[in-house]
């Protein structure tokens, strides 16, 4: 830390990311990408013509892009939010929708980077266990009035609540914003999209980075009533209004174009998640219901840090968290079928010499 920093941010903890090691190829099933690459209308499209004109700004408002999204979701186009990858759309609406006086309320267990923003903006937060079953209870969050950021599914847990305890969230809060953040919705979840109408206060959060494959690319989008659009728009275009690049506008219209693509690769990576789950029940891990592209479990035979090592020593990257409540766990991203093998291989192998 310099001299130089404003005492506002000298006690603020920053967000650590998952590894992105550049020192040997690993199978790579810790920061939950997509192991399919961008649909082939994605090649196409970032061509020698695109980049031409990268001597150009982009459209600040992503007016095409906005269009085919309203399309393929059934909302108007002053519905939705583009953004810089999902993590600026919570960065904008922890800068908005809550401060000193209206707290926020999120699962103890849950997105790292929750806490990290509401410390960033000096937000009082609450942080809410979640029940013993690793679920989130929504009665917790009923008439809290605080902002509510709920990860649907949540992760690293992977399991999600349902529309009607969303709906009764949403009613009993009807002066903060309801924050939906469905960064892996596509994997199985409901979606909360279809109650924007009915309530002004739901923000739903979505991104680029996980069904759709473009985690490089850096694109999120939220879905809400036209008033809180208006206002995350204010806070953009009082930041950065080219937030988001030219190359990755054309990515992603030509990837929202594809839609059936990625949808079926979703499909893909839901029954290869199934049959990890059972294989690792098999091996006796404790696996969380997931509706995510990740799972989350645990072996009594071994720590979850120690796996975590030992795996990475043989080609294979899972996360690890330090916390307490989830130490014994780690989460795993559902690749293709070829990589899972490999990884239910090597996991095998460490736990045969526990
Ligand atoms: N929300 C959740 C729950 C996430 O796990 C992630 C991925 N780290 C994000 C949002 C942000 O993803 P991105 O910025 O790539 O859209």
């Amino acid at each position: 830390m310099s001299r130089f920093l404003s005492p506002r941010f000298a006690a603020l903890e920053a967000y650590t990311p998952g590894e992105q090691p550049r020192d040997q190829q690993y199978i790579k099933l810790n920061t939950n990408e997509s192991p399919y690459p961008p649909s082939p209308e994605v090649f196409e499209r970032l061509n020698k013509d695109e980049i031409e004109r990268l001597n150009l700004y982009p459209d600040p408002e992503g007016k095409v892009l906005k269009e085919k999204l309203a399309k393929l979701y059934g909302v108007g186009k002053e519905n939705i939010f583009l953004s810089n990858g999902s993590d600026d759309i919570l960065n904008f609406a922890f800068m908005a929708f809550c401060d000193e006086e209206r707290g926020v309320a999120f699962p103890e267990i849950s997105y790292g980077f929750y806490p990290v923003y509401a410390d960033l903006y000096h937000v009082p937060h609450v942080k809410i266990p979640l029940k013993l079953d690793y679920s989130v209870d929504y009665k917790d969050y009923c008439g809290i009035e605080k902002m509510v950021v709920i990860a649907n599914p949540n992760a690293p847990t992977g399991m999600e609540i349902g529309l009607f305890e969303i709906e009764e969230i949403l009613k009993s809060n009807p002066n903060h914003v309801v924050l939906m953040d469905e960064a892996y919705v596509d994997f199985g979840g409901a979606s909360a999209v279809g109650l924007i109408e009915k309530y002004p206060n739901l923000l739903v959060s979505m991104t680029f980075s996980k069904s759709r494959s473009m985690a490089g690319a850096r694109l999120g989008f939220a879905i809400a009533s036209k008033g809180i659009i208006e206002d995350l728009e204010k806070i953009k275009f009082s930041t950065n209004p080219y937030n988001i690049n030219r190359l990755t506008l054309a990515a992603g219209e030509a990837a929202v174009d594809s839609d059936g693509y990625y949808k079926d690769n979703a499909k893909k990576i839901i029954a290869t998640r199934e049959k990890t789950v059972e294989a690792l029940k098999a091996l006796g891990f404790t696996v969380l219901d997931s509706k995510a592209n990740f799972v989350f479990a645990k072996n009594n035979k071994i720590t979850g840090a120690d796996l975590y090592t030992q795996l990475k020593k043989k080609g294979v990257l899972v996360r690890h968290f330090e916390k307490e409540k989830i130490k014994d766990f780690v989460r795993i991203t559902i690749g293709t079928e070829e990589q899972m093998e490999v990884f239910l291989q090597k996991t095998t192998e460490v736990l045969a010499q526990r």
